[in-house]
């Protein structure tokens, strides 16, 4: 970086859009656990897409590496910058610009929260789907970028099935004006895939528009305990044929989960008994409450007579059915309630019928380095993702062998190490396990392509 060049940026982009030196806030330069990555040599908070593309631009002819931040909840190292990285943080891009109710799109800045939009989209009766625990912090280039799941993907699939199009600088400062409202686009090469999932190492997305729904006017929810894995696949068997379109989200949690959840979470109250070998939550939404309440009763009806449940309670209002989705969404106060840092996450895909398998030979592995260490596993089995967490508090040491682990065994399901928070940096030695090598020199090929002086998050998802 030549000198002058922080300067050169201030003159570019005006007061208060550079920071630099002690006015550097820690939160650039932490992970949400706060630990610190080295502070970046300035951080540039742009207005427009304009400002973006003149940053970029001047990165470009001087080679300077920069890293883009949304919300920071990310949890693979990702958007922690590298010493000498300029951070790009889309915080003050953070409109909701349009809401088209007719054609069912909402257009909003990158640096939107998640939360902002979908409550801006209610007060037109419209929801959009996308939902994570993180709503309220993290951003919708963030959920773009790492093509984010959730909650609701066995409805609406991923953040890449509500993309209509983008906006998108790349590299060199080159805006790409995708910002598409129609679903029916067969003209070339849709490049707005290029930009979705690929953790902001081909392009600067910027602004996106976003596929709304009506709000369902009913959401109900059920919490069922089951005496087994092969009664939890049959269960949600059952349901996809009974509830179609109604089926809006399928969460199974393993014993360990739901007792250690309603035992150990302040707040959290277990509506059934903690003994059961496995839980689901089932959650239906539609327009037509009472047809919602009597297809759920029905379901619950048959599924108990075939003996795949063995208990459930239904919801009664919004304050009991989330009293049910606060047992699911709080696996981080889970972990933070064990008083030892050692304790993982993991957010893994495997073929459905093997993942009892899988959890239990990952248990016995674990056991086998620790014997007093153990597995925590929960996850959107309808989706085929599954969140196991392992806690090895007596060898802290043996993190890097427990991570390998893990995905070493995910490798020899056929699975994938990251269904839903990406590569990164933490990853990175990983991705071969779920990638082959020509798929990855392909993506490197896409890389130099786009980004030829490697400025783009360089060294996320893999070197190049
Ligand atoms: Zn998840």
């Amino acid at each position: 970086m030549s000198e002058g060049f922080i300067d050169e940026l201030h003159n570019a982009l005006g007061k208060g859009a550079v920071l630099s030196g002690s006015d550097i806030d820690a939160r650039y330069h932490h992970d949400i656990g706060g630990n610190p990555a080295p502070k970046p040599r300035a951080v540039v908070r742009p207005r427009t897409t304009e400002d973006v593309s003149v940053l970029l631009r001047l990165c470009h002819r001087e080679g300077v590496p920069v890293t883009t931040q949304g919300g920071m909840t990310g949890l693979v190292r990702a958007t922690l910058p590298n010493a000498d990285e300029i951070v790009l943080s889309m915080e003050r891009m953070n409109n909701v610009e349009e809401v088209d109710v007719s054609a069912g799109v909402a257009i909003a800045q990158a640096g939107t929260p998640l939360q902002k939009l979908q409550e801006r989209v209610e007060q037109d009766g419209l929801m959009f789907p996308l939902d994570l625990g993180a709503r309220g912090s993290c951003t919708i280039g963030g959920n773009i970028s790492t093509n984010a799941g959730g909650n609701r993907v066995i409805r609406y699939g991923m953040t890449r099935d509500l993309i209509l199009g983008l906006e998108v600088v790349t590299a060199d400062g080159t805006v790409l004006r995708g910002l598409r409202k129609y679903i029916k686009n067969n003209t070339g090469i849709d490049l707005k895939q290029l930009f979705i999932g690929s953790e902001g190492i081909l392009g600067v997305v910027t602004r996106a528009a976003l596929r709304v729904f009506p709000a369902p006017a009913e959401r109900q929810v059920a919490l069922c305990a089951l005496p087994s894995f092969g009664q939890v696949m049959a269960f949600l068997k059952l349901a996809q044929q009974r509830l179609g379109g109604e089926l809006t989200a399928f969460e199974a949690m393993w014993n360990a989960y739901y007792r250690q959840t309603v035992e150990r979470v302040k707040g959290v109250a277990g509506p059934l008994p903690t003994n059961h070998p496995f839980y689901v939550l089932l959650e239906a939404s539609g327009s037509d409450a009472e047809r919602i309440h009597a297809d759920l009763e029905q379901l619950l009806e048959t599924a108990m007579g075939d003996d795949l449940i063995l208990d459930a309670t239904l919801s009664t209002s919004n304050a009991s059915a989330a009293a049910i989705w606060r047992i699911r969404d709080s696996s981080v106060e889970l972990g933070r309630s064990f008083p030892f840092a050692a304790r993982m996450g993991f957010d893994i895909s495997v073929a459905i019928d093997r993942m009892e398998e899988y959890a239990d030979t990952l248990d016995a592995r674990v056991k086998a380095i620790d014997p007093q260490a153990f597995t925590i596993v929960m996850g959107h089995v309808g989706d085929g993702n599954l969140h196991p967490s392992v806690y090895h508090e007596h060898t802290p040491d043996k993190h890097d062998e427990f991570e390998k682990l893990v995905y070493d065994l995910t490798g020899e399901f056929g699975g994938s190490i990251s269904a839903e928070h990406g590569i990164g940096i933490s990853r990175r030695p990983y991705l071969k396990m779920s990638r082959t090598e020509e798929e990855i020199e392909t993506m490197r090929a896409l890389k130099r392509a786009l980004d030829p002086k490697n400025i783009l998050n360089p060294g996320r998802i893999f070197t190049v």
